[in-house]
């Protein structure tokens, strides 16, 4: 894969977030995309008048899993922006055709290394604190039935931490409240 990633500029991509992306031009015929509401927002709305393209911004969904054992939950350092280094949930970004439990599971493999079985629904998070793009994050609890603990694709370091003994650094908004929502109802 090429690398992505060398011009990575978290304050210019929050800005071209902010303005719808970035998107200029209508992917389907190439004219100009106007801003303008449409449906009561405003969306980017393709100025040729025999073209049907509105773009409309939407969160990406994502789906992770929270893995617990001994008291200490399963955390992955982050290989790739943004927050590189820093820690996160093992989650990531829904394929097409994905069901969200198969991108947890997929996710967490590639990732970790393990192979896990979800046993239930966590909780859905939106994610706004990513330069790239805004995410829907649902969380599943899970068990290892397999495989061998190792970093690998997006992660630098793969381990447990126990609940009272957190890293600092914590990539986003989401995971930091979804680790806190796991103690709330867990650990009391
Ligand atoms: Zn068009």
């Amino acid at each position: 894969m090429m690398d992505k990633h060398k011009n990575f500029d978290a304050d210019a991509l929050f800005k071209r977030k902010d303005q719808m992306s970035g998107y200029r031009f209508c992917p389907l015929c190439g004219s100009n995309l106007n801003r303008e509401k449409f449906d009561g927002r405003p969306r980017m709305v393709c100025t040729d008048a025999n073209c049907d393209f509105v773009f409309y911004q939407n969160p990406i969904p994502a789906a992770g899993a929270i893995i617990v054992k001994d008291d200490s939950v399963l955390l992955v350092k982050r290989a790739h922006p943004p927050k590189v280094n820093w820690w996160c949930i093992p989650a990531g970004f829904m394929e097409w055709s994905e069901h969200p439990t198969d991108t947890a599971i997929r996710e967490v493999e590639e990732e970790t290394g393990l192979k896990i079985k979800l046993t239930s629904f966590f909780e859905v998070y939106s994610g706004q604190d990513d330069p790239r793009n805004n995410a829907v994050l649902m969380l599943y609890l899970a068990d290892i039935v397999g495989g061998k603990m190792r970093a690998s694709d997006d992660a630098l370091e793969v381990r447990y931490f126990k609940f009272d003994d957190l890293p600092e650094k914590i990539a986003f908004i989401s995971h930091r409240q979804a680790l806190a929502d796991y103690v709330a109802r867990y650990r009391k």
